[in-house]
């Protein structure tokens, strides 16, 4: 998804609303099933570009504990610098190396896009919280039901039993 920044470049205090969708099905970290609703705005703050973002997705997703794939509605909310790119080899010696740059009146903000999304993403992506997993032995997805194979012992409580012997 292209943003065009043309109204708010070389016009300071300007502030320019946008929406649309973003096409992000070419991602292969994340699978998203339909495109991602976007809206936001882009400032001129005293010659500086920033651009915040809301976006809402629906992504096909793996469970970390029983491996079975599922849908979740993820969403952001960031906001990013923006540098044109003839202004970047200033910018740089201040320092402020963490702008994004762009060339021309538009900036494709896709990939930023899926960089925030991953990064909202928790550590282990469960499907549910109570998710039960699958049976260490015989690799039933426990969710499911019981399958009936022994508990195997746990060794917590074999050190407790030493312990009272
Ligand atoms: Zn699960
Ligand atoms: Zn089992």
């Amino acid at each position: 998804m292209t943003v065009d920044l043309s109204q708010v470049v070389n016009n300071e205090g300007a502030r320019v609303r946008f929406s649309g969708e973003a096409d992000l099905s070419g991602c292969d970290a994340l699978n998203f099933i339909e495109p991602v609703r976007v809206s936001g705005k882009v400032s001129n703050l005293g010659g500086d570009i920033e651009i915040a973002v809301s976006a809402q997705g629906l992504a096909r997703l793996v469970c970390d504990r029983c491996l079975d794939e599922f849908e979740k509605s993820i969403s952001v909310e960031f906001s990013e610098r923006l540098v044109k790119e003839d202004a970047y080899a200033n910018v740089n010696k201040d320092g402020r190396d963490d702008a994004i740059v762009f060339s021309g009146n538009l900036i494709d903000i896709d990939e930023i896009l899926i960089e925030n999304f991953i990064a909202s993403l928790p550590i282990k992506t469960l499907c549910r919280e109570d998710c039960k997993g699958l049976c260490g032995s015989c690799g039933k997805n426990l969710n499911e039901g019981e399958c009936g194979c022994e508990k195997p012992a746990d060794p917590r409580f074999d050190a407790l039993d030493n312990l009272i012997l």
